[in-house]
């Protein structure tokens, strides 16, 4: 496994990550989420996200446990706040109120004294920007937190965050989690440029767009039993199901052939080829799906096979 710098930070995360939604606390059963968290740190994994929504709690406590028997030292734990979790006015958002009740919540589902990435899931038109950064700064002075991050903002709000926080010398976001993936690239435009300027850095969220980029799912096709497409409330897979990425599939298997790598490979070590992106975060139901994604990491393409990648992509 290799590892990267996290933006300009000095914390260095693996190149390859892994994310506990829709999975742990969910649809896989927790000895074979605790399994492929155990795989992931015997691989090298030494960088574990989930958020206080995953199953409103759940996946939380299942990371926890699993993650607990290691030296806390040994590995980044991140965790989020935005999205509900609960029905009353104060239980979502980025208000003083919820960012503080909710990190004191997560540390006490994931069992830990801090978590070292603290993200804001979602950005909150409600809630003054300031307001929000100075309760993410205290929980750094507390200890609690170690890194601040976003993910889903804008370009704009990512820069707004950081002229505020420069201004009133709060702690500064340093990480930003978005979606990316060969079929998924709009931060592509705008939030990469910026994030570069801003010594941010990227830790993308369904690099392998849920499973597609692994070839499982075929045009016209079964579903593969027991696969996240398998399930009523998940088959569309967020819209990424589609014939037209089922094609761009069939022909970026053939690249990964050429280029004797599986296409879970092709499609990682595409995303590790931006110096921006510090880890792709990936999800896995087993553990033979994480030593599968692994093996990504440190894996360059060359020009012809980027090139051929961006005639099938574009
Ligand atoms: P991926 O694109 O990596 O998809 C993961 C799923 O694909 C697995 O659960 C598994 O599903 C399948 N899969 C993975 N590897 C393989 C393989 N080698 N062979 C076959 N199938 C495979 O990422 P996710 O969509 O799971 O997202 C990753 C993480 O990103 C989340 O866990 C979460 O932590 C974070 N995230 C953040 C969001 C945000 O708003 N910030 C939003 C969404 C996710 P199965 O076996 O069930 O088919």
């Amino acid at each position: 496994m290799e590892y990267r710098r996290l933006g300009k930070t000095g914390l260095k995360v693996s190149e390859i990550s892994l994310g506990s939604w829709l999975t742990y606390g969910g649809y896989v059963e927790e000895q074979n989420a605790t399994a492929s968290i155990d795989k992931a740190y015997d691989l090298g994994i030494n960088f574990f996200d989930t958020a206080n929504v995953y199953m409103r709690g759940e996946a939380e406590v299942v990371v926890g446990k699993a993650l607990n028997k290691y030296a806390r030292d040994s590995y980044v734990l991140a965790t989020k706040v935005f999205w509900p979790m609960g029905d009353g006015p104060n239980d979502h958002g980025l208000s003083r109120k919820h960012v503080i009740e909710q990190c004191n919540a997560s540390l006490k589902r994931l069992n830990t004294e801090y978590v070292d990435i603290y993200y804001c899931h979602r950005f909150d038109p409600e809630t003054p920007l300031e307001e929000t950064l100075r309760a993410l700064d205290d929980l750094v002075r507390q200890g609690k937190v170690l890194y601040v991050g976003v993910s889903e903002w804008t370009a704009e709000q990512i820069t707004e965050a950081v002229h505020l926080a420069d201004k009133k010398l709060l702690d500064r976001i340093v990480v930003n989690q978005p979606q990316y993936s060969m079929l998924e690239r709009y931060i592509e435009k705008e939030v990469l440029p910026v994030s570069e300027k801003h010594g941010i850095g990227q830790v993308v969220w369904s690099p392998l767009a849920q499973g597609v980029l692994t070839g499982k799912y075929q045009k016209g096709g079964q579903i593969p039993a027991g696969s996240r497409a398998a399930q009523e409330k998940f088959k569309s897979l967020f819209g990424l199901l589609t014939d037209a990425n089922l094609d761009k599939v069939e022909k970026l298997k053939e690249v990964a052939a050429d280029n004797e790598i599986s296409l879970p490979t092709l499609a990682l070590a595409w995303i590790l080829r931006q110096p921006n992106v510090a880890s792709a975060l990936v999800g896995a139901s087993r553990p033979e799906q994480v030593e599968e994604n692994v093996k990504a990491s440190g894996v360059k393409l060359n020009d012809e096979t980027l090139a051929r990648i961006e005639d099938i992509l574009r």
